[in-house]
């Protein structure tokens, strides 16, 4: 079959890469090797899709060329994809921090990505299994389960690593080493951290205790709940930090950022000395975390009986605490993939490659990694639209 375009990737990036160039009246061929389109689409946002985020900027993603994606994201805005969603009727609201997710569920925006498509004419096969890409000529030619394709322009909107069962692949970055595009490693983030054996034991109690934050990582922290769960550490700050921490290292949690708990306790200890300093923390802190976290004796000491140095020890281990994580729950649950396609070998107008006239990479397989927040999501609308422009 011949076609102008061929995508390879029926979901966030590819769909909106598929509908802009179909727009311009491309004939555009999407191909899937999953039996349905957009599956992380409908997972998003705990099947809201946190869509976009109102404040978009460069200081929001991580790559290799930090100044890659302001092109892309300049030319297609947060405003551009909320304009869509209003066209076509979706209820949103904002969380916190600027994050806008559906009302109702993530399938409205899969559905309206799908309804342009149909639109546009966009023909979509899913259940396609892509066996082998040449390009003899300046033609791609694909060889897959649904038969040969060729086409001008092709773009690989595959994804990246993260949640296999959802049927990610490293189908993109064998694509990109096919034809002599370097990769910056990958590894997985936005992801839970695993404990230490004598920190999962010690926290065991813990599961499903949840305390605002300030997690940091070198010069760079989140302000948001961490949340204990079976397995180690998980919630909006942990899986923020995820993406910036190097394995052996500590991050340093802030269980109070917004105390100076060293005069509130000295404080205490004038208005109250008699108070017990497990009776002052749980007044803080939840209960059940102060108790793990101190020797019961030293809980049930009188603040009168406690000198400024155990103040300061306490301080310490509430307001810098310094965790290394055994590691983290890797690709199984991370939301996204750290590294990917080198952004030097594209252009970054058009995602088009440096090396192969007529191959792009959009969404998350390129080295462009988003925090959480809407942020990933605004980076596949954003590269896939520009690349539709141009396909
Ligand atoms: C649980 C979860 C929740 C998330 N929530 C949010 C959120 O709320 N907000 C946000 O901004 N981001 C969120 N993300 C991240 C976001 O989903 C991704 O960054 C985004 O989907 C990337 O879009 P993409 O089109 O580049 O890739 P994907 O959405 O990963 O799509 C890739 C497509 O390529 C197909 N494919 C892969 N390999 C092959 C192959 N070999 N042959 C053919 N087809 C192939 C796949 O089947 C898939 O359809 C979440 C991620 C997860 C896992």
């Amino acid at each position: 079959m011949e076609t102008d375009v061929i995508i390879i990737g029926a979901s966030a990036a590819g769909l909106m890469c598929a509908i802009e160039a179909g727009k311009r009246g491309r004939r555009v061929i999407v191909l899937d090797h999953a039996n349905k389109p957009g599956k992380k689409i409908l997972m998003s946002g705990g099947g809201r899709c946190n869509f976009t985020n109102y404040q978009i900027s460069a200081d929001n993603f991580l790559s290799h060329n930090p100044h890659f994606c302001k092109s892309a994201l300049s030319r297609y805005t947060q405003w551009d994809f909320i304009a869509l969603v209003d066209r076509h009727h979706i209820p949103w609201h904002e969380k916190a921090h600027g994050q806008l997710f559906c009302d109702h569920s993530a399938r409205d925006i899969l559905n309206m990505l799908l309804e342009e498509c149909r639109q546009y004419q966009v023909d979509i096969q899913l259940n396609c299994t892509i066996e082998r890409v040449e390009k003899p000529d300046a033609r791609f030619e694909l060889t897959t389960s649904r038969g040969g394709f060729q086409a001008d322009s092709l773009v690989i909107a595959s994804g990246g690593l993260s949640i296999p069962k959802m049927c990610a692949s490293p189908f993109g970055y064998r694509i990109a080493q096919q034809f002599g595009h370097p990769i910056q490693p990958t590894r997985a983030a936005l992801v839970p951290f695993t404990l230490q054996p004598q920190d999962k034991a010690r926290f065991a109690d813990l599961t499903g205790v949840s305390v605002d934050s300030r997690v940091s990582f070198h010069n760079t922290a989140f302000r948001e709940n961490i949340l204990f769960t079976h397995r180690g550490l998980s919630g909006p700050a942990i899986l923020q930090i995820s993406s910036y921490w190097q394995a052996g290292e500590p991050i340093t949690i802030n269980l109070l950022p917004d105390q100076d708990l060293l005069t509130c306790l000295a404080e205490q200890q004038r208005q109250h000395p008699q108070s017990k300093l497990k009776t002052v923390l749980g007044q803080l802190l939840p209960k059940r975390l102060v108790a793990v976290l101190f020797e019961p004796a030293l809980l049930d000491s009188p603040l009168q009986h406690l000198s400024r140095h155990q103040f300061q020890e306490i301080s310490e281990q509430l307001q810098h605490w310094q965790l290394i994580p055994a590691g983290t729950e890797g690709y199984r649950t991370a939301e996204v993939t750290l590294g990917g396609v080198d952004c030097d070998a594209l252009s970054s107008r058009t995602m088009e490659s440096r090396h192969v006239p007529g191959l792009y990479f959009i969404g998350e397989v390129v080295d462009v990694t988003g925090w959480l927040g809407g942020y990933n999501f605004q980076w596949a609308w954003s590269s896939g639209w520009v690349a539709g422009q141009v396909v």
